[in-house]
This record gives structure tokens, sequence and C-alpha cells, in this order.
């Protein structure tokens, strides 16, 4: 008889977004004519920038010529991507990443749900509420939580996210081993200064811990002060990891392509205390698990680090920030308090109310979709969340009705 992954059956059953797809189909049903403007998935909503978009072409062409042609490529990654990002992600910002540290991958999301399989199963895992819920899920698909009770799963350790921590979660109070931590955070938006940033790697340095730093909204970042990669708090190449993702920063979500740092320097430990570098483990890891980025996808990555490619990816970016500047004044203006909009994609909004409450209102009353706060944690109560990935015009336009509704 073929026996099932039990820890699968402790998964929420319904997906956030298929529920807040289910409420938009029903409104839609009844409102055939309305026009729903949907501010709510964290999908880009710009074509690709002129310079990734001629690289992948011309890439594509190589392939089709025998003396061009490429097969199978490095799991890794091709040299040329790596050493662009060693160069200008990193060694531009102080942060000494070498090119053969950068593991290029298909997403963010597979890595940072598939680098918790090179941990045992018993260790302590400590994930923020609220949370981008593929750090949850992995480990319960990996059997390292209890049930879901009370909004939790017994067993995770939940690093809260509140108005009275300036949604900076404080360390934990009981030892944790593997620690997520996600800034420009989603869905809060919230940022963290290097001196906060530098308790954590000090936390880490104390207790043996690992970070798993999730920057994928690391191109949303203006303020000078604020650090874009954890390598730039002395001591984090010991003990964390960095995800980034070309999704967000060069609209690569249809297209595919992102990468992961491991430090030679981070290590782990076995059962006798012996350490073991990280890199070797996610080494095993990637080139038997993993195939590669296919040679045009990461040709057009390579492009986001031309001069062009600098250029556009600057002006989408700004134009979502642009958008998320207009959220978050509209928003407080009608006298909500927000956080997030600055440095990153988007505003959390404390709507004083039940956040599906909210999330019904403003599709009800003007046909926007939100996404409710409480599908992140139970810290998300209360909140909403909206993304500036759509265009001037419907971002105007939603906030028009959102004024009419609830002026
Ligand atoms: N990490 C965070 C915090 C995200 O919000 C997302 C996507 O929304 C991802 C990772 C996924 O990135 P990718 O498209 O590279 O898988």
């Amino acid at each position: 008889m073929i026996l099932i992954n039990e820890h699968y059956l402790k998964l929420k059953s319904s997906y956030l977004f298929a529920d807040i797809a289910r409420r938009v189909t029903s409104f839609q049903e009844k409102h055939p004519d309305m026009e729903i403007i949907k501010l709510g998935i964290g999908d880009v909503t710009l074509p690709l920038p002129k310079a990734c978009l001629e690289a992948m072409h011309k890439a594509v062409d190589e392939m089709g010529k025998s003396e061009t042609f490429r097969g199978y490529g490095p799991e890794q990654g091709y040299a040329f991507l790596r050493e662009k990002i060693a160069e200008f992600d990193f060694q531009a910002r102080g942060a000494q990443i070498e090119p053969d540290e950068i593991f290029i991958s298909d997403g963010a999301k597979c890595d940072t749900g598939n680098f918790q399989e090179l941990f045992a199963q018993n260790i302590t895992i400590a994930v923020p509420d609220p949370v981008y819920p593929v750090y949850v899920d992995t480990n319960v698909m990996a059997g390292r939580t209890g049930s879901f009770t009370n909004g939790r799963y017994e067993g995770l350790v939940y690093l809260e996210s509140t108005k009275e921590n300036n949604f900076i979660p404080e360390l934990p109070k009981t030892p944790v081993d593997l620690i997520y931590l996600c800034f420009p955070n989603n869905p809060t938006g919230a940022t963290i200064t290097k001196e906060e940033l530098k308790k954590w790697v000090d936390y880490a340095h104390e207790h043996k811990a690992l970070i798993l730093f999730d920057a994928a909204y690391e191109a949303f970042i203006r303020d000078e002060d604020l650090p874009h990669s954890i390598y730039e708090i002395d001591g984090a190449k010991e003990v964390a990891i960095e995800f980034r993702s070309y999704s967000k920063t060069a609209g690569f979500t249809g297209t595919r392509c992102a990468y992961t740092v491991v430090p030679k320097a981070c290590m782990a430990y076995d059962q006798s205390g012996k350490k073991h570098p990280v890199h070797e483990l996610w080494n095993r890891r990637h080139t038997t698990k993993f195939n590669g980025v296919s040679y045009p996808v990461q040709k057009a990555a390579e492009a986001v680090y031309s001069p062009e490619g600098q250029e556009q990816v600057k002006t989408n970016i700004d134009y979502y920030l642009e958008n998320a500047r207009k959220i978050r004044t509209q928003m407080q203006k009608l006298g909500f308090t927000c956080v997030g909009g600055e440095n990153s994609p988007y505003v959390w909004i404390d709507g004083q109310m039940d956040s599906w409450e909210f999330f019904d209102l403003l599709l009800n009353k003007a046909g926007v979709v939100c996404t409710p706060g409480a599908g992140f944690g139970k810290c998300g109560q209360g909140f909403i969340r909206i993304s500036a990935f759509n265009s001037h015009e419907n971002v105007e336009e939603a906030m028009r009705r959102i004024e009419k509704a609830l002026g």
C-alpha cells in the first residue's frame, strides 16, 4: 500500500490566494460590469526590460546554430552571470562574496522552500509573523511542526512583527537554530537597519544558528542607509544565507531566474559538534536535484547588469515605487496608519477591523482587491496589504474608488 506523507495533512486546506480568487469570482459573477482592480498578489505588470529581452533573443538564436549551441549547463549557473552578481550586487557594496558562492536557480520560492532540507529534523525554527507562507509550509511538509491550532503550528517559534516593535521582531526568548528573515518585508513592507540586523547576526554567532535572509525585494531600497545585503554586516558570512530574485527586480516572474548566496565560511554542525560547510551541502543538493536555469534566461539576467539594463530596471522599480507612494499617501489621508510603501512595493495598512471584513469592504464597495493580513499569520489580523504592482492609472482609479467608499 502506498502511504502518504501525513505531514501534508497538517497544512491549512486552502491557500490564501485561492480564498481571495473565490471571493473575487463570486463578486464578479454578481457584478459583471464592474471592472475589478487587482492590488492583491505581488505579481509584476511591466514587461521585461529591453536589455533583457534583446539578450534573450540573441541567446535563443545562439541555441539554433551548431557553433554556439549549448546543452546541459553548470547546475550552479554560468560563470558570466555569477561573476556579474558577485561584482555588482555584493563587492560594489563592500561585501566580499565570490562568484562560486552564488547558486543560480529558477526562484527564491524554491530556494527558500528547499534550503531547510539540509538540516536535521529536530532543529528549532523561528519564522516571522506575519510571514511569506513558503517558509512555514515547507517546514510543515518536512515534519518539523505539530498541528495547526489557534492560527499557529505547534513547534515553531513565531517572531512577531507588530505596531509595538515597528514591525521588526525581537530576538527569540528561547534558543532557536534556523531563523527566517525577510527585508524589505513581505507582507509588511518594513525595512531593517544595519544596527538591527547586526543583532541577528550576533545572535546567530552566539547560538550557532543560521539565518536564511530573503532579500527578494532588495531592488526597492532607495534609502542610502539601509543594507541591501546581510553581508554588509560584519560576521554575516559565517551565519547567513541570502536569497535574491529577478522576479520583482527585473520583471522575471514569468521568465524565472533567482540566486542564492552560500558563503564558504558558513558552517553547520553534526551531532558530535563537528563543523560542516553549508556550501558543500547545498552544492550537493543543487547538483543532484536541480538542472540549472536555461542559457537564454541566464543571458537575460546578465543583461540586468549592463548600463542599459541598470537604467531600465531602475525606471521600472521607480514606477512601482511611485504607485506605492500614492497608495500610502492616500490611505494615510483617509486616516489609516501605514508601514511600507517606501523601499518596498507593499503598503501594510492597519484597517482597525477584521482583515477579511476590510477585504470584503474594499471589494464590494470599491471593486478593489487587496490581500487580507490575517492570511499571513496571526499578527496580520486587522491589517491588509496593498501591492503597488499595477499601472499608474489603475492605482489612481483604485485610490479614487477607495476614497469614495470610505471617505
Ligand atoms: N520571497 C518573497 C518574500 C516573496 O514575496 C516572493 C514572491 O512573491 C518570493 C520569495 C518568490 O520569488 P521567486 O519569484 O523568485 O520565486
